[in-house]
């Protein structure tokens, strides 16, 4: 068999699965665009570059993320082991320095003598096999070729992301240091709301400034549908739902009573950005406010009146392919047999499932792979691209809902999502995985 592959999109599908394939022999020739063209939220030129928050989300068990994280390192996953020793304080989340994770990930792939990697943006579909994981921010002439080899199959949404500020701009007589629940190191700090600070940030959200839709249309998507994904809704347009939407959802003071033991009216939490916390990120901030807009509103938040952004808080492009539609059970096209489709393009949403994307058409291309148990979120995932009705498909991100009921289901939820996590792992072959533990 000839065992040469061509891979579009050196991110973190693309990367996860030349590692695998190089590692099982196979030639492979890596294309990624930057730094020659810079993609709308990519700012540096390495790897597997993190766009938005520096968190891969929690290790536990107990959580889908966690599960996932397991379930992809029992599957020979490479990517989580290099974040692993990366990793910032964050509670119980794996997050990690950005900057050094990529470079980690760059190293391994420059260290890998069956990997060559060439710095050019492919416009068109090659004849060769190859793996397309170009990823949200696809280039434009790429989708231009999509468009034009599928037809309008393919859909498109946009989401936000976050402003980050300078550590030394916050004022630490006003917030304070706690993980919900005390699940954690205390790695997160908290600006805590009275309600009328509340009811004044959640007005000047209502009243902000913001970018007008066609301002982050370019030609060719001009004239395309302006939705949301749910998962990424701009702050403005949640405080649009209703004046306690924030306060029952990334606001909510849950957990995070103040430490004369108050419970605040409602809670922003701050996340630091890098090993050495010179940065932090407003949790759950995403936003399409002007910029002017986002220094007056954003330090309205208590401890934060004197806030430097480091990065203000932007909309970008999402693109996904109509992949039910597209593709046969193996990710390859239907119409294209010989090019295979990972990563967010292919409709999985977050990092962790879209280095798991790029592991499982690796393993379907090395070793025939064809399914996985039904137990696992990651068998689940790779239905859900395949068999979901065309006219509702969806990205997806790691959840139990996805996973077949229990038996005997316990009433008690942590005890539940234990079970459904101890099941997945019997179902890969691995019993002992514990939180954190990546050697599963
Ligand atoms: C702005 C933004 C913020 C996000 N924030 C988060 C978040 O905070 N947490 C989270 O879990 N998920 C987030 N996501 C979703 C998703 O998890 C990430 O985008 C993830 O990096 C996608 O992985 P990927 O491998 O599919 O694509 P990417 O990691 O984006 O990799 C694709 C690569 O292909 C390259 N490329 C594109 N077109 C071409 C071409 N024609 N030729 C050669 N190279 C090309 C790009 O430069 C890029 O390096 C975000 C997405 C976006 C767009």
């Amino acid at each position: 068999m000839n065992k040469e592959i061509i891979i579009i999109g050196g991110g973190l599908a693309g990367c996860e699965a030349a590692l695998y394939l190089a590692k099982a022999g196979w030639m492979v020739l890596l294309y990624e665009m930057r730094p020659e063209k810079q993609t709308p939220a990519h700012s540096t030129a390495y790897l597997a570059e993190l766009v938005c928050s520096n968190s891969l989300k929690s290790t536990r068990l107990d959580t889908a993320s966690g599960l996932l994280k397991a379930e992809i390192n029992a599957l020979g996953g490479q990517l989580l082991h290099i974040a692993d020793s990366c990793k910032v304080p964050a509670g119980q989340a794996l997050a990690v320095d950005r900057d050094l994770f990529a470079q980690k990930v760059e190293a391994s792939i420059s260290a890998e003598p069956n990997i060559e990697l060439i710095r050019q943006e492919i416009c068109i579909l090659p004849e060769v096999k190859t793996i397309l994981a170009t990823g949200p921010l696809t280039s434009d002439a790429m989708m231009q070729t999509l468009s034009q080899v599928l037809g309008e199959k393919h859909l498109f949404f946009f989401d936000a992301i976050a402003p980050i500020i300078e550590e030394t701009s916050i004022d630490y007589s006003r917030i304070y240091k706690k993980d919900r629940y005390d699940k954690g190191d205390a790695d997160y700090l908290n600006c805590a709301f009275t309600k009328e600070e509340y009811l004044s940030f959640v007005e000047a959200l209502l009243q902000g400034e913001k970018h007008a839709a066609h301002e982050f249309e370019n030609e060719f998507f001009a004239g395309l549908k302006f939705n949301f994904y749910e998962n990424c809704m701009p702050i403005e347009e949640l405080a649009r739902r209703g004046v306690d939407t924030l306060r029952h959802g990334v606001m909510k003071p849950m957990g995070l009573e103040t430490p004369d033991g108050k419970k605040p009216y409602a809670v922003l939490q701050l996340r630091a950005e890098n090993a050495d916390k010179t940065a932090y990120n407003l949790v759950g901030c995403q936003t399409m406010l002007r910029y002017g807009a986002q220094k007056a509103i954003f330090r309205l938040i208590p401890g934060l009146e004197n806030a430097e952004f480091l990065r203000f808080g932007s909309i970008h492009r999402n693109a996904y392919l109509n992949s039910p539609a597209l593709l046969k059970e193996d990710f390859s096209f239907k119409a294209l047999p010989h090019i295979y489709l990972a990563g967010q393009l292919a409709g999985v949403e977050g990092y962790v499932e879209c280095i798991g994307s790029g592991l499982v058409v690796a393993k379907v291309i090395a070793e025939g792979l064809r399914s996985l148990p039904a137990e696992t979120i990651i068998g689940q995932l790779w239905r859900h691209l395949c068999t979901t009705s065309e006219r509702k498909f969806q990205p997806i991100n790691a959840n139990f809902g996805i996973l077949p009921r229990l038996g005997n289901e316990p009433k008690d939820k942590k005890a539940k999502k234990q079970m459904f996590s101890q099941r997945s792992l019997a179902a890969l072959g691995c019993n002992n995985a514990a939180d954190g533990d990546y050697s599963a």
